[in-house]
């Protein structure tokens, strides 16, 4: 599947087109081709190619932060597939990251049938560095001023 340029798409959106908030039914559902990579090649949880629908994913995460680097890469691709530079996943708390980590915290609570607010606190007490919050008062439609 080819998305249009710039479009800003929510998880109910994806959900509409893929019928899943799973990471892996969407990844096969939209054509996204993930690769796992060691820890040696990539320093990173993960960085995707929003252009190209390509995901670089770490091979030694655990199952939940798996699940996690995916669906906020995911999220990169159906909403900012207009920015032409690959994004890491790191602690860069630039706007677009904010956007992909909320997007990420919205897709893991609809596929666990389980409240945003629980999937930050147990994200934030089991890998301290991601540093989320659920605060979605932010500007959501402006990434010109990003700072990748
Ligand atoms: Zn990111």
């Amino acid at each position: 599947m080819k998305l249009s340029g710039g479009k800003r798409m929510t998880v109910e959106e994806l959900y509409a087109i893929t019928g899943s908030y799973n990471a892996h039914n969407i990844i096969e559902k939209l054509g996204i081709i993930v690769t796992e990579v060691s820890f040696s090649v990539l320093n990173e949880l993960a960085i995707c190619d929003p252009q190209q629908g390509l995901i670089f994913i770490r091979n030694d995460l655990s199952n939940n932060l798996h699940e996690f680097a995916l669906d906020h890469e995911i999220g990169h691709i159906v909403m900012h597939n207009d920015i032409q530079s690959p994004l890491y996943m790191s602690g860069n708390k630039s706007k677009i990251e904010k956007q992909a980590n909320d997007f990420a915290i919205e897709l893991v609570a609809k596929n666990h049938k389980i409240p945003e607010e629980q999937v930050v606190k147990y994200l934030n007490d089991t890998f301290p560095f991601l540093k989320l919050n659920n605060k979605k008062t932010r500007c959501v439609n402006n990434v010109s001023e990003n700072v990748i």
